[in-house]
């Protein structure tokens, strides 16, 4: 199992742990006390708090699937965690429930809470401004794409996008998947002209040759490459009334389309 530390600089380690097929949870640590982000897998998790001689104090979880949360009710009895997260009658293990706006502090850092609909209804990310920007987004906005879906409707995901879209351009965004050579891929359908995205498939695709990871990514690239983000973009809308066959959309509707383009391609 490739496990990487991805941010030595900051105060807390944060580290990258592999889970399933192609997720990824994050653990941060102080050195002695490790907060876990959509512990999918408790047995991941428990390697790695192991390995590095952690106390888990906090559970963090973004939505309720499976592969986020499968791992919290035994997380939460072996170490006695602190479970945060949305109000959820599908996350009974959650003890503290947290909303839009809501700010909590762990292990000396504020976290600031988002309420970013859409993929599940109950879904929010977590974001921590300083001394880096670091956004924890679960199954939101993924590298080069977002989530499907499943609950939310599209003017929904578009508005929860929509706030992502106005952090800091330097936030290192950790998303919980390793889907981004596909994404990427849907992406140059929609723009083929675009010159950063071309570049980024190319950097993407020598990462996985590596099999290293192409999370987390900057903000900035997805502004310039996700489509799903550019939905106000020139070339996104037109690629957009092609495919739909319309003469005017606005934004929840582009950003509609190229959802449901992506879903069958
Ligand atoms: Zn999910
Ligand atoms: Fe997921």
């Amino acid at each position: 199992m490739i496990k990487n530390t991805v941010e030595a600089t900051h105060p807390l380690t944060i580290t990258r742990i592999p889970a399933f097929s192609d997720n990824y949870l994050w653990l941060l640590d102080n050195g002695q006390s490790a907060i876990a982000v959509d512990p999918g897998d408790a047995q991941v998790i428990i390697a790695e708090l192991e390995a590095k001689q952690l106390q888990l104090d906090y559970i963090l979880t973004t939505h309720h699937h499976a592969d986020h949360i499968g791992g919290v009710t035994e997380l939460q009895s072996r170490y006695n965690a602190k479970v945060i997260g949305p109000d959820s009658d599908y996350i009974p293990q959650v003890t503290q429930t947290v909303s839009d706006g809501e700010q909590i502090n762990l292990l000396g850092l504020s976290i600031d809470v988002i309420s970013v609909p859409g993929h599940t209804l109950d879904h929010i990310a977590y974001f921590i401004a300083s001394p880096n920007p670091l956004l924890f987004c679960g199954d939101t906005l993924f590298a080069g794409g977002c989530g499907r879906l499943f609950e939310g409707t599209p003017a929904q995901m578009r508005h929860s996008l929509g706030k992502l879209r106005e952090l800091p351009a330097k936030t290192l965004v950790h998303c919980a998947h390793e889907y981004t050579q596909a994404n990427l891929a849907f992406a140059l359908a929609v723009e083929p002209n675009n010159s950063d995205l071309i570049q980024r498939i190319a950097t993407v695709d020598s990462l996985r040759k590596k099999q290293q990871a192409s999370v987390p990514s900057l903000l900035s690239e997805e502004l310039a490459t996700n489509p799903f983000l550019r939905y106000d973009n020139a070339d996104v809308v037109s690629a957009a009334m092609q495919r739909t066959e319309q003469s005017s959309l606005n934004t929840d509707e582009v950003f509609g389309a190229i959802r449901q383009w992506k879903d069958t391609f």
